[in-house]
């Protein structure tokens, strides 16, 4: 059985292919295209790359296309992307305008070009559904709640994985299966041992921060939408909703251009004055630009406050995780936000955090109380293992 992940961005497809024969999900290859113009030449390109790699001699051999896909109106889980589904998708096109059309998008390419492969999404929300009504609604009138303003939480593919992967490290089998299991026996197994407090940092493009118990989500620093929590690369990250409406009222802004304003040219390129990327943004902090050392410090600052968030919810922690481009890659942020934290029990071990690259490692001294990891992300193969399972229940 192969499974294809595909992952839509607006001027990017990156792809995985996964063999699931021995069971278990085997990576077989992986691949992308960049700066994408026309998603119909990419997919076919990723098509023809399939077969001239030998992987699959027909599209036959693909048993299923699997999605991470971000949000729907009214629905979440892992299930078959229908055109019903897809238009619950569009639902959401404005709250998560630099998310959802790209995959809309990819998905009706892939449903017109392969009708005979059944297209399943395993939504970015749906590791959050077990979370408890004070989690997730906002202080809003009544109507507004039934419109559906309220906390979701996303990047639930990575954060799934860190909740298992990070048990499994820290030799908690017993959580990590189940984490493994959450989306059959809908978190509903309980742990053998004491609770297992993981926080997890997602620091890419997008950020955000989960609380993890006993493997099951509590919490995520993204809210309705991918727009809240920490600053991201050019989207605005928390902001007083009053923000909103002074600049309409001040400057006499339009709906697109508050849009415009908030899921484009804020973040870090906001606070850097251009900059999106954290690379360019420390070269320019470390060649002396006052803004774009605002912007790590601010996202530094944003980090440790949810973090601390974390902490207090789950009375303390055994570990913490980095994850994702900046939290893989970037030893300087990683010391950053985990200074000045030992009376939290977090002590980095500062060569050790130097040292590695893109590696899943323990990054804190042997007497740090709180463990502190590197790992890095598998979030198609959390896809993978889900569209597999989804595909064997409805053999069932
Ligand atoms: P996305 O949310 O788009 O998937 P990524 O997880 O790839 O984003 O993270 C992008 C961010 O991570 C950028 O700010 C980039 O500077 C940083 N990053 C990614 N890869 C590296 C790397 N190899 N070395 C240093 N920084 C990196």
């Amino acid at each position: 059985m192969k499974i294809l992940i595909a992952n839509l961005g607006s001027t990017s497809v990156k792809y995985r292919l996964f063999d699931f024969s021995s069971g278990e999900g085997v990576l077989l290859v992986k691949g992308g295209i960049e700066r994408v113009n026309d998603h119909a030449t990419a997919i076919e390109q990723v098509q023809s790359e399939l077969k001239e790699g030998g992987w699959i001699t027909s599209q036959a051999d693909l048993t299923a296309i699997g999605f991470k896909t971000i949000m729907a109106e009214g629905i979440t889980g892992c299930l078959e992307l229908t055109e019903e589904v897809v238009e619950s998708m569009e639902m959401c096109n404005y709250v998560a305008p630099a998310h959802n059309p790209p995959y809309i998008k990819g998905i009706r390419l892939f449903a017109n070009k392969m009708p005979e492969t059944p297209l399943v999404g395993l939504f970015e929300t749906a590791f959050y559904q077990w979370m408890p009504e004070s989690s997730t609604r906002y202080a809003v009138p009544k109507s507004w709640h039934e419109a559906g303003v309220r906390r979701w939480g996303f990047h639930g593919a990575s954060h799934k994985f860190i909740a298992e992967r990070s048990a499994e490290l820290l030799g908690r089998e017993d959580v990590a299966d189940r984490a493994r299991n959450l989306y059959i026996d809908d978190a509903g197994s309980k742990v053998e041992g004491p609770p297992f407090r993981v926080i997890s940092c997602h620091l890419g493009g997008s950020s955000s921060i989960t609380g993890i118990k006993d493997g099951t989500a509590i919490g995520n620093s993204m809210g309705l939408s991918p727009q809240s929590g920490l600053p991201h690369n050019n989207r605005v990250g928390d902001l007083d909703s009053m923000a909103v409406l002074h600049m309409m009222r001040r400057n006499n802004l339009s709906v697109d251009q508050v849009e415009q304003a908030l899921c484009c040219d804020s973040g870090l390129k906001g606070l850097s004055g251009g900059h999106n990327d954290i690379r360019d943004i420390q070269t320019a902090a470390d060649r002396g630009d006052t803004n774009s050392r605002l912007a790590l410090d601010v996202f530094v600052n944003s980090a440790r406050h949810w973090i601390g968030a974390y902490f207090a919810q789950l009375n303390g922690i055994d570990a913490l995780v980095f994850t994702a481009g900046i939290g893989e890659n970037r030893a300087a942020i990683r010391a950053e936000i985990c200074a000045n934290m030992d009376q939290l029990g977090i002590q980095l071990d500062s060569s050790k955090n130097a040292s590695i690259e893109a590696e899943e490692a323990i990054i804190s001294r042997e007497d740090s109380a709180v463990k502190v990891l590197v790992i890095p992300t598998n979030e198609e193969l959390v896809v993978a293992r889900e569209v597999k399972r989804f595909l064997d229940n409805k053999k069932n």
